[in-house]
């Protein structure tokens, strides 16, 4: 299968990325570095990690154009001046000129949304944000925001795991060719003590945390964003792309629920 995906837009996004979130400092550097020498081309963070110099620095002695930089805007910051102030800084603490994506973190009813679309559009025609966004969005949220906008969204990366639900939000991404971008995608390692995805996943000769990422990707219009600080653990998630899910697997693991 293939390890990028096409956005709306037609950008080429590697399907497996890294998450930050609760990565700081030197940690924080270390492991983007050692991620993108690894092989990872998609790296994930946010305003509101407080990590985007680290990231920056990390980032910094690469081929930029080569990396795929996501960053997010916090939700008290999505009225027109402030999402643009936001965004600025935001390229000021990554040191870069462009994001490759930005996103709307989380919703927030109390600021019009037609604000937010309207400084995410203005930075996607400075060349700031190469593909626009949203996270945590319902549907009707999404399909507003897609109305509202003259670039497409491209994504609403939402929590997605193995043993949860996400089907109606899939099916509307599919139609729609928005890409589902799956944070938690290991429901933050609370998932992988399930005795089906063991089992499974050790007659592939793979990880719990391997099947856990493969079944997500596979998927249509699916990515995910995987945090790890380990390299153990950066290593393990990027091997999906060369072997295959039986489809009685596949099936077997889209029946399970896993309360986590
Ligand atoms: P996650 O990726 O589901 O889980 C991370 C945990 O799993 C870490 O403790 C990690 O350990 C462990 N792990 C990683 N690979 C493993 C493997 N192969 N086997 C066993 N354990 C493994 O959790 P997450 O950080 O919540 O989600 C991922 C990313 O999504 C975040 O970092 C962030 O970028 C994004 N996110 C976005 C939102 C949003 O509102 N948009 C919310 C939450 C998260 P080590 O670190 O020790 O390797």
């Amino acid at each position: 299968m293939n390890s990028r995906v096409k956005t709306a837009g037609g950008a080429s996004i590697p399907a497996l990325g890294l998450g930050t979130w609760k990565m700081k400092g030197k940690e924080c550097k270390r492991s983007v570095r050692q991620a993108i020498e690894i092989g990872y081309r998609h790296i994930d963070t946010a305003v509101f990690y407080g990590n985007e110099a680290e990231v920056g620095e990390a980032i910094a002695s690469f081929n930029r154009e080569k990396i795929f930089l996501t960053t997010k805007i916090w939700k008290d910051k999505l009225g027109y001046r402030d999402f643009k102030d936001s965004a600025e800084a935001s390229l000021r603490w990554l040191d870069t000129e462009y994001v490759d994506l930005i996103l709307v973190h989380w919703p927030n009813p109390e600021i019009p949304l037609e604000e937010t679309v309207r400084a995410m559009n203005e930075l996607a025609e400075e060349g700031k944000a190469r593909n626009l966004g949203v996270s945590n969005f319902g549907i009707d949220q999404l399909e507003r925001a897609r109305e509202l906008s003259s670039y497409p969204i491209v994504t609403n990366q939402v929590k997605y795991h193995l043993g949860t639900d996400r089907s109606a939000l899939l099916e509307y991404c599919q139609t729609e060719d928005v890409l589902l971008t799956s944070y938690s995608p290991l429901g933050q390692g609370e998932i992988l003590d399930n005795e089906t995805l063991k089992r499974l996943a050790s007659s592939y000769g793979k990880g719990p945390g391997q099947l856990a990422l493969k079944w997500l990707v596979e998927q249509d219009r699916v990515i995910a964003i995987p945090k790890a600080s380990s390299e153990g653990h950066l290593r393990e998630n990027l091997d999906l792309f060369d072997w295959e899910l039986r489809p009685e697997d596949k099936e077997e693991l889209d029946e399970l629920v896993i309360k986590t």
